[in-house]
């Protein structure tokens, strides 16, 4: 019996673990300069959860959650399970702003001062038709602000954060887009007009297209579809139909991206389907995805606290960034050089060396120092070919003559070059080497 990790799942090995973590901490540098602070979310939530807040009309609902029955699942138990007919179902999430509104709601945080910012990295779950950049358990790190203000000030400062942090993570060629959906007034009202002008065309357009004209028409301007990419150009917009206040939200988060030295490209095809979005939505792509290009989604959702049972006043705007696809496109970019490595193989020979070589191992760590102190003597031949393979910077010979001189001999096994040491000038001599 030999096991693999099932479809569309994976493994992050290092050295590559190297460079998420690195990515994740970058998050948490910036993320924490604007003042959000982490929150930690359950992975599994009741399935009503997704259903209310992403639409059962979704492709995620409606046919990628694991969702299963919440019940013991001791093997006598789950025997029954089959006979079992359960309300209580739980849903792996999808995604990770509904669980933070769920957490904003259950712990009263409309009471908190201002806006709450809050952020959040981890495992998503979809079960999609696995390809590159594209996995069944995928990771997000997200962002989201909520409070009582839809300032377009903070639209815009969400943005800001978010091209900060990828920066910070030297992601190049990245592309910020940009759109206004309008709100419950004027949404409404373009719809009608897009659903009239598809219905003029229902014979040119793909099933899923033809659906949507009913149950969703905003989401056929998301088609990849080559045979109505045509059609798609030729359909109403909707900045044409924003009302003033929507219109006039939407002209000051540009002055204020302005303000802030942000480009963008305006993308009137990038919509979210679902009601309690509104006005700003954002998508980023990075290069060296192929057709799973986007990094990035994001935007404001003021309904979607009052659909969950909070307070109306709520209001809401955040993104969630593909970790995976956002490592990919680094690593594509070759900015990824992992930084670090063994500074040093203690090579000892003889039980006082141990000794010796177990307390200087530990000093040099508590110096954070990264050491491989072998667990058992070797030839030195074979101890230094070892030094070799695992690229350590260092190798540090200790044997009886070492112990009894009360130094230690330093390989440089890039040059070859070696010298001995007392401890003193040994930990200046490896942190120079270190920084230069
Ligand atoms: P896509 O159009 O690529 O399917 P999406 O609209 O489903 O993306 P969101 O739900 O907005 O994406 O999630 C935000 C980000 O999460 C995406 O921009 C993408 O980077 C990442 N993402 C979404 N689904 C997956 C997945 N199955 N595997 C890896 N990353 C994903
Ligand atoms: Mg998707």
């Amino acid at each position: 019996m030999k096991f693999q990790a099932i479809k569309g799942v994976r493994d992050i090995l290092p050295p590559e673990s190297a460079l998420w973590n690195r990515v994740e901490q970058a998050a948490r540098d910036v993320f924490g300069t604007f003042g959000f602070a982490e929150i930690r979310l359950p992975i599994f939530e009741q399935t009503e959860l997704f259903v209310r807040s992403i639409g059962a009309d979704t492709d995620i609902v409606h046919k990628e959650t694991y969702t299963f029955q919440d019940v013991p699942t001791e093997i006598d138990a789950l025997k029954k399970v089959m006979r079992v007919s359960s309300q209580d179902f739980l849903t792996l999430r999808p995604e990770a702003t509904a669980s933070v509104v769920r957490a904003y709601i259950e712990h009263g945080m409309q009471t908190l001062p201002s806006n709450v910012k809050l952020y959040y990295m981890g495992p998503m779950f979809r079960r999609e038709r696995p390809q590159k950049g594209r996995y069944r358990q995928f990771y997000q790190i997200g962002a989201e602000v909520l409070g009582t203000s839809d300032a377009p000030g903070i639209d815009a400062e969400v943005i800001e954060m978010l091209m900060a942090f990828f920066d910070r993570v030297k992601l190049k060629g990245a592309t910020l887009y940009l759109n206004s959906i309008g709100c419950k007034q004027c949404r409404p009202v373009y719809v009608e007009k897009l659903r009239g002008e598809l219905q003029k065309v229902r014979e040119q357009l793909g099933p899923d297209s033809q659906r949507r004209i009913e149950t969703n028409p905003l989401r056929v301007l998301d088609s990849k579809l080559e045979s109505e990419q045509a059609i798609i150009e030729k359909l109403p917009r909707i900045a044409e139909h924003l009302c003033a206040e929507c219109r006039a939200h939407y002209d000051d988060v540009k002055r204020q991206l302005g303000l802030r030295g942000i480009t963008y490209q305006e993308n009137w095809r990038l919509v979210r389907g679902l009601d309690y979005y509104m006005r700003t939505t954002f998508e980023i792509t990075a290069p060296g995805l192929g057709s799973q290009n986007a990094v990035c989604g994001g935007g404001r959702y003021d309904g979607l606290v009052e659909l969950l049972g909070g307070p109306a006043t709520t209001k809401g705007i955040g993104f969630a960034i593909g970790t995976d696809r956002l490592v990919l496109s680094l690593q594509e970019s070759g900015a990824c050089e992992t930084p670090g490595g063994l500074d040093v193989y203690l090579a000892w020979f003889g039980v006082a060396a141990q000794a010796a070589a177990i307390g200087l191992a530990r000093r040099l760590r508590d110096a954070g120092f990264v050491v491989e102190l072998p667990a058992v003597e070797m030839k030195f031949g074979k101890s230094l070919g070892l030094a070799d393979r695992l690229k350590a910077r260092h190798a540090l010979i200790m044997g009886e003559d070492e112990v009894a001189a009360g130094v230690v001999t330093v390989k440089h096994l890039a040059d070859g070059t070696q010298q001995k040491l007392a401890e003193p000038e040994l930990f200046s001599y490896l942190r120079a080497a270190r920084n230069g």
